[in-house]
């Protein structure tokens, strides 16, 4: 099982994790007017594929497997 974990003051929505998952396990949020990607659904189903922090410019997406 892989979490991923995701900085929201490093994030700046730009969406690139987003589309590359090809699980759809990140979405984006908004809160207090700021957006920013979020790692949603069951953990299980994350491939832990590592696309995600690889598109990420901004360091923001840490990979954890438990
Ligand atoms: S790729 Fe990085 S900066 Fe872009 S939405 Fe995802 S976490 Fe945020
Ligand atoms: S590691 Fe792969 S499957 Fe998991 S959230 Fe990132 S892109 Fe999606």
């Amino acid at each position: 099982m892989y979490i991923v974990t995701i900085d929201e003051e490093k994030c700046q929505a730009c969406s690139e994790c987003i589309d590359v998952c090809s699980q759809s396990m990140i979405a984006m949020v908004e809160e207090n007017g700021k957006k920013y990607a979020m790692f949603s659904g069951d953990p299980d189903d994350c491939l832990g594929c590592y696309s995600c922090q690889e598109m990420c410019d901004e360091g923001a997406i840490e990979i954890t497997e438990y």
